[in-house]
């Protein structure tokens, strides 16, 4: 294991494997008898999945997980399964629900650790901002300028999460037909930066800016002291943005490159007759 400075910590320690997504998520993605090629017009990137790149030391993907993962990554949605997160969710009535939208409390409500999904989708992003997670660019995923310095403490528990962050999560309502992941992605919003991001049956949306933390604070999950979480179905936006960012020449170069892939693991596991 190579000796370098933790992208976390900052300290020079030596460092382990990162995977972009927890490898744990594998397992929600894994769809019995699902054809993959389904799986790219879901819009997996196999690429940054499957990444892993000496980013942190062992501590610090420890910290990650034991402050996010552990607890968010078990309760996210699967293929015909349960979807832990949205059942204790709802388990008690929402604070807002005009049947378009239901907001619920996590404040409220001891069985969904609001810390853990806080940290879980801080961590999504701030990995997106320290590196590329592609052999094929140098740039980081997303730019979020002094941002990310603020994240970063926040993540080691330095730091509440500066004044002009929102984070506001959405859970779509099972059952969840997009068992995919997306990269964190920079949104088309004019007057403050947006970013998102998805885990299966989880939409992830950070807003940097003051106009982004005031128009958001009734749903920020940090900033209202109601820890809201949205209950809607935003699949077909998930599936409209990530067609619009799918668009450019750079990722269809990817997506050709998953097809043979795809093709070539079909090849693979065919009986042999
Ligand atoms: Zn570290």
């Amino acid at each position: 294991m190579p000796k370098r400075i933790c992208k976390l910590c900052l300290q020079h320690r030596e460092l382990r494997r990162s995977h972009f997504m927890p490898r744990a998520i594998y397992g929600n993605l894994r769809a019995p008898g699902y054809e993959p090629v389904q799986l790219t017009s879901k819009v997996v990137r196999p690429t940054s999945l499957q990444t892993a790149e000496y980013l942190l030391c062992h501590d610090c993907e420890q910290l990650l997980n034991k402050k996010g993962e552990r607890w968010v990554l078990p309760r996210l949605a699967r293929y015909n399964a349960s979807f832990p997160l949205y059942d204790l969710l709802t388990k008690r009535p929402p604070v807002f629900d005009d049947g378009y939208l239901a907001v619920y409390a996590t404040a409220e409500n001891p069985d969904v650790d609001r810390e853990s999904l806080i940290n879980f989708a801080i961590g999504l992003f701030w990995k997106a901002s320290v590196h590329s997670w592609s052999g094929e660019r140098q740039e980081a995923r997303i730019d979020l300028g002094d941002v990310g310095e603020n994240l970063r403490r926040f993540l080691l528990g330095q730091a509440a999460l500066a004044e002009n962050v929102a984070l506001v999560l959405i859970v779509v309502p099972p059952p969840v037909s997009l068992i995919a992941t997306t990269d964190p992605i920079r949104g088309s919003n004019a007057d403050f930066a947006n970013y998102h991001s998805y885990v299966p049956g989880l939409f992830m949306n950070l807003c940097v800016g003051a106009d982004g933390r005031e128009r958001m604070k009734g749903t920020c999950i940090v900033s209202n002291p109601l820890g809201p979480v949205t209950v809607q179905d935003v699949t077909p936006d998930i599936r409209a943005l990530l067609h619009s960012v799918g668009a450019g020449a750079y990722k269809t170069k990817k997506l050709i490159e998953t097809q043979a892939e795809i093709v070539e693991k079909q090849l693979h596991k065919k009986p042999q007759s």
